[in-house]
């Protein structure tokens, strides 16, 4: 079989270079090799009854499957440069925000018309940010929430399913060098190919590293980001989610001077599991939809860890962590904040006469007994500083879920074409290292189809 471009991964990162190679030139033949599920088959078993915790499925059906880890996210697509990876530092500035507007376009276009855009101008939440020692960072903030980015992933795939050749639940093994091209190689058979892109995100990271060792394409890693998710009631947060929604929020410590920022805010949103590579961590999301609202709020606090030679697995450190709280807990532990600060576990009866009601049905325990000190005390301290702005976070009963860990992929060698030493062969999206978001990734999808397609002309 041969086709003029191979992209391996059908998240944000594959779909929008699908998405713009087919609008550019429908003549060019194109597959999309696909470890997961379609859209419509991706289903986690667990609901919460029957089945409680990660069951390990062969393939992740929030991770893995048309969408990729996007699908089931709470669909905020932040547009900035200042989080969410550094794709400007390869196409610049301006360029990176404009295709992150371009997505925004498309998205809008099928199915996302009418959700929310926020902006973190011209807010006097800057300002009491700043008199209390926290830094709002700059970005605008389109909210699909979850149900809606489910329509708009649905309507790109009914776009692009006659364009396209989709192969789902065909994990690709190995992308051999061929001539000029590449040959694409799954358990079912090979395919060749003049151009390859590679965007198969988090969950590819492993097998990202045995590609660039086959191909000898050099990489580096050296960050992983330790945290938790904190949960407490919607009207604690409301001064902040009502305007903005989401608030990136970054905090110098003042015992080590670290930083410790915000992550991922659902108002009104649900914790959930996240399984990576087998590792139950911890992610939340929020549905659009007011009928689908909890009562309450929940974010991550992170601080990265930057790890210098001669270390070198910063993903093993964060797994090793993880791994420790799936040890005590078999999965997620929670810990209500008045028990974390008084030194005791959290159990089922301190929890359950608690106000604020976990989302989660994680296991009460010690989270002081998984996160090492110096990453727990920064958030400690920084759940003091936000009490500042929104009083209510330090309250006994705000629930602490752990582990959260912010895997990144190994930064893999690319030029400001997104192009690899080996010519023809792109890698994009969060499986690059370069990205961390959907808007990032999607952009960078925009970016390598028209490059391409400008070069096949
Ligand atoms: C629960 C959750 C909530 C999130 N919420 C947000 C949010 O609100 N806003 C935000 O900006 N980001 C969010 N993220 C992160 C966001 O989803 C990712 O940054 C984004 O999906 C990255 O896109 P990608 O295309 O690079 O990779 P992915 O979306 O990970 O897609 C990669 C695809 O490649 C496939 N794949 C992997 N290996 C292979 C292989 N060998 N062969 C074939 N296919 C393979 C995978 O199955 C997957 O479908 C969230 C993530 C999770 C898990």
């Amino acid at each position: 079989m041969k086709y003029d471009i191979i992209i391996v991964g059908a998240g944000p990162g594959g779909i929008f270079s699908a998405f713009e190679l087919t609008k550019l030139n429908s003549n060019l033949k194109i597959a999309i090799f696909e470890a997961g599920n379609p859209l419509e088959k991706r289903k986690c078993p667990i609901d919460g009854v029957k089945v409680k915790n990660c069951i390990k499925c062969p393939t992740c059906a929030i991770m893995n499957g048309f969408g990729g880890a996007g699908a089931f996210s709470d669909g905020k697509y932040n547009i900035t440069n200042q989080f969410g990876g550094s794709l400007y530092e390869y196409i610049g500035k301006n360029e990176a925000i404009d295709l992150m507007k371009y997505v925004d376009e498309i998205n809008l276009a099928y199915g996302g018309e009418g959700t929310k855009l926020y902006s973190t101008a011209d807010t006097k939440i800057k300002k009491m940010c700043l008199e209390n020692g926290l830094h709002l960072l700059d970005a605008q903030v389109r909210h699909l929430g979850t149900d809606i980015n489910y329509v708009v992933l649905e309507n790109l795939y009914n776009h692009l399913k006659d364009k396209v050749e989709f192969f789902f639940r065909t994990p690709v093994e190995k992308v051999e060098k061929n001539g000029e091209g590449y040959t694409v190689i799954t358990a079912g058979g090979r395919y060749d190919c003049d151009k390859c892109i590679i965007s198969v995100g988090r969950s590819g990271s492993k097998w990202m590293e045995t590609v660039c060792n086959d191909l000898d394409i050099p990489t580096k890693s050296n960050r992983v980001d330790i945290g938790v998710r904190v949960e407490l009631p919607a009207e604690i947060f409301s001064s902040l989610t009502d305007e903005l929604y989401e608030s990136k929020i970054v905090y110098r410590t003042a015992k080590f001077e670290d930083l410790v920022r915000t992550f991922c805010m659902n108002p009104h949103g649900a914790v959930v599991n996240e399984n990576t590579n087998g590792i139950i961590t911890v992610n939340g999301h929020s549905y659009e939809d007011p009928e689908k609202h909890t009562e309450n709020t929940n974010f991550a606090l992170l601080v990265s860890k930057h790890f210098s030679e001669p270390f070198k697995d910063s993903n093993g450190y964060g797994e090793s962590i993880a791994r420790l709280s799936n040890m005590l807990g078999g999965g997620v532990i929670v810990q209500r904040f008045g028990d974390l600060v008084r030194g005791r576990r959290s159990n089922t009866e301190r929890i359950s006469e608690g106000y604020v009601t976990p989302t989660l049905a994680a296991t009460p325990g010690d989270l002081s007994l998984v996160i090492p000190k110096r990453i727990l005390d920064g958030i400690i301290e920084m759940i003091y500083a936000l009490d500042k702005i929104c009083p209510g976070t330090a309250n006994d009963d705000t629930l602490l879920y752990g582990v959260e860990v912010k895997f990144y992929n190994m930064e893999v060698e690319i030029d400001n074409n997104l192009e690899t030493r080996n010519k023809g062969l792109f890698v994009i999206g969060d499986g690059s290292g370069v990205t961390h978001s959907l808007s990032h990734a999607s952009a960078s999808g925009v970016y390598v189809a028209r490059y391409i397609a400008e070069s096949m002309k």
